[in-house]
């Protein structure tokens, strides 16, 4: 299937780097040149320059077995050891690793030398409950320091971890520690959400109630105060068990290709799968892309990824990359909009970020409340912004970079994957001329095509995204079923791996993401892109959000659905048969009469997962007047029956 689309959205504003972005970058071009020389040789070079090898590897890479690629795989190294213990034989011991701040408003600071001793201390602990390398820990934790203890603390004695967000219900907890065959859990009593206590403690006593598990121990952090069940025998306290520990652990190097985590998607389009990442490669690429993205200063930068641990943008940009590189970071519990809708902006300026990176779900549903509420904070200590999850539509990145970023600071878009384990396309701010809409260049040391139907490569228009040479972070295959991961990355073209996504090049040969193939719609003949026509209605002053489906249509083979949340403050202004009337011819003038929705549903929702992805594949269900499908991923599962209710 291809994707053709011959026409540009009206943004076509560019934004140089500043001369004093420049003059202090971390990137510059040489890493373009000297990844294009010789692109092996490149990520030894940053592999050897960005951790540190209990024993040093010789080989790079070995691509004898496609798609079973081994990075540095005679070295050795911890990849906790990397995040922690040498940031403080550095004489870094004092830095702040973690400002933690909780949702009900308490906080905790935590040295680079404080989490070193707490993560020796948890390595104890687990090898004390028997769990040895290669065991897999299942983690089930709101967003509290603990969770980053215990990632490492696994990851310190050569165990795998499986984080499981904290708001998944005990049967999807169930399914993902019966995949792994975890043998601890580790959770806490609850967490905090919107003011209030949620259960979590609770919720994995539910979900090993039923038959035989492998979990031989829970080990429950005290965090809500809420009353929990006790199973004796296999319940423990986090903090008790702690106490009685050696506070002594020597990190042991563990081989490059041994397994660091299993962590499973997000499920947009379907079932989750097992993505299994491993550590010497993992951990290169996320480090290389976290520091030059992200244009780290590690001595003066204070780093704030929004994104929740039990997704991969919180496992590479809240707990590996950031560590390895040494930065201070703010790590929060809550949510953007509880007790007050400027929660966020209120972090920003309490700890000085200057460097924040979230998704456009998030920006957009700020712009649909309007920059009034940001403006009230003081957020010019920010001085780079970051999205990732979802194309971010020209209309919402010109409003981050203005409203968020005062007007004249970078704004980076990072196409990435959990399968890819790290940033594999995105600007260097400092460097590239910025294109809002366009996650526009891949990586150095990255090697991205777009293909049409028959593999052949497009070098200007619309086709398939394709990973062309291995890369040190790339999955290593879906925990416990070689033959799907095989089938749905490989099979297609080769030894290319097939991200599944949709993109085109431009006349400059920057990249566009068009969304994903299975949401590209065909109208009369004419494939039309999902994301496109998104940010169409975005960049209409009455649009906040904007999500379209192709539905089958008897005419058009299929025709244009698009469910549109009004702003805020455009809600009284039209009746929502008037905003359809509007948006439908908006998108005719901007794109062209193919791509005018049949019909434009106003809504007040549009169903998401817990990662704030949309689930096109729900709408599409309604839009065609079906049944609506599985929608255990849907961070709130109520939400098809409002939008069904007012579109039916
Ligand atoms: P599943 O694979 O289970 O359906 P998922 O693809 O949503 O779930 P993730 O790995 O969290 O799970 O998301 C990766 C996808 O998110 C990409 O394939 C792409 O579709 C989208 N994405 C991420 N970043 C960007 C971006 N900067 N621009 C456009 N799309 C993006
Ligand atoms: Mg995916």
């Amino acid at each position: 299937m291809s994707v053709q689309i011959d026409h540009n959205l009206e943004e076509i504003r560019r934004f140089r780097p500043s001369p004093e972005f420049a003059a202090q970058a971390v990137a510059s071009l040489a890493l373009y040149d000297a990844a294009k020389a010789d692109r092996l040789g490149f990520w030894a070079a940053q592999a050897k320059e960005l951790l540190h090898w209990h024993r040093p590897f010789t080989r790079t890479l070995d691509w004898t077995n496609p798609p079973f690629a081994k990075w540095f795989d005679d070295g050795e190294l911890n990849v906790a050891y990397n995040c922690l213990d040498r940031h403080v034989e550095a004489g870094n011991g004092n830095r702040i690793a973690l400002h933690w701040e909780g949702e009900p408003g308490d906080s905790r600071d935590y040295s680079y030398a404080e989490l070193t001793a707490e993560v020796k201390k948890a390595a104890n602990l687990l090898t004390s409950l028997g769990v040895s390398a290669g065991d897999r820990v299942a983690i089930y934790l709101p967003m509290i320091p603990e969770a980053v203890i215990s990632m490492l603390a696994v990851a310190r004695i050569g165990a795998v971890h499986s984080v499981v967000f904290g708001g998944f219900s005990a049967e999807s907890l169930r399914t993902r520690i019966d995949d792994a065959s975890a043998s601890i859990v580790i959770t806490a009593d609850g967490g905090y959400r919107k003011g209030k206590v949620f259960p979590l403690k609770t919720t994995v006593d539910t979900a090993l109630a039923d038959g035989e598990s492998t979990v031989r121990n829970v080990l429950v952090v005290k965090r809500g105060g809420n009353e929990v069940e006790w199973t004796e025998g296999r319940d423990l306290w986090w903090r008790d068990e702690l106490a009685a520990v050696d506070a002594e652990h020597v990190a042991k190097g563990f081989p490059a290709e041994h397994p660091l985590f299993i962590l499973y998607t997000s499920g947009t389009t379907g079932k989750p799968k097992g993505i299994l990442h491993t550590s010497g490669g993992y951990l290169t690429q996320t480090a290389f892309t976290h520091k030059n993205v992200f244009d780290l200063h590690p001595e003066k930068d204070v780093f704030w990824c929004t994104a929740d641990i039990g997704w991969i943008t919180g496992h590479s940009y809240v707990v590996y990359g950031p560590l390895a590189n040494g930065a201070t970071q703010v790590l929060f519990e809550g949510t953007p909009d509880s007790p007050h809708p400027g929660r966020w902006w209120e972090i920003i300026e309490k700890y000085k970020v200057s460097i924040f990176y979230t998704a456009p779900t998030a920006i957009r549903s700020f712009m649909k409340l309007g920059r009034q509420i940001p403006q009230e904070f003081n957020l010019r200590s920010l001085r780079l912004l970051g999205s990732v999850g979802e194309p971010i539509n020209p209309e919402a990145w010109i409003w981050y970079r203005h409203v968020i970023g005062g007007g004249s600071i970078p704004v980076v878009d990072t196409w990435w994957q959990t399968e890819t384990g790290a940033i594999m396309i995105s600007a260097l701010p400092g460097i590239t001329d910025l294109k809002p809409g366009s996650a526009q260049t891949p990586v150095p040391g990255i090697e991205i095509e777009v293909l049409d139907d028959n593999g052949a490569p497009v070098s200007e228009g619309g086709g398939l995204l394709v990973v062309s040479e291995p890369w040190p972070s790339m999955l290593r295959g879906i925990w416990g079923d070689p033959e799907r991961f095989t089938e749905t990355y490989w099979e297609k073209f080769g030894d290319r791996y097939f991200a599944g996504d949709g993109a085109r090049i431009d006349e400059d040969g920057d990249i566009w993401l068009l969304g994903r193939v299975d949401d590209v719609m065909n109208v009369s003949g004419h494939r039309l892109s999902t994301a496109e026509i998104e940010s169409s209605l975005v960049a209409h002053p009455l649009t906040a959000e904007a999500a379209v489906v192709g539905a089958s249509d008897e005419t058009t083979g299929q025709a244009v659905v698009a469910f549109v949340i009004l702003k805020a403050s455009q809600e009284d202004a039209v009746s929502p048969e008037e905003a359809s009337v509007l948006l439908r011819a908006h998108v005719a003038r901007q794109i062209g009469a193919i791509a005018r929705p049949r019909e434009v549903f106003i809504v007040n929702e549009l169903p998401k997962t817990r990662s704030g992805k949309i689930m096109r594949r729900l709408l599409r269900d309604l839009a065609e007047g079906r049944e609506i499908g599985d929608t255990t991923t849907l961070s709130d599962a109520s939400v098809m029956q409002v939008i069904s209710d007012k579109v039916r």
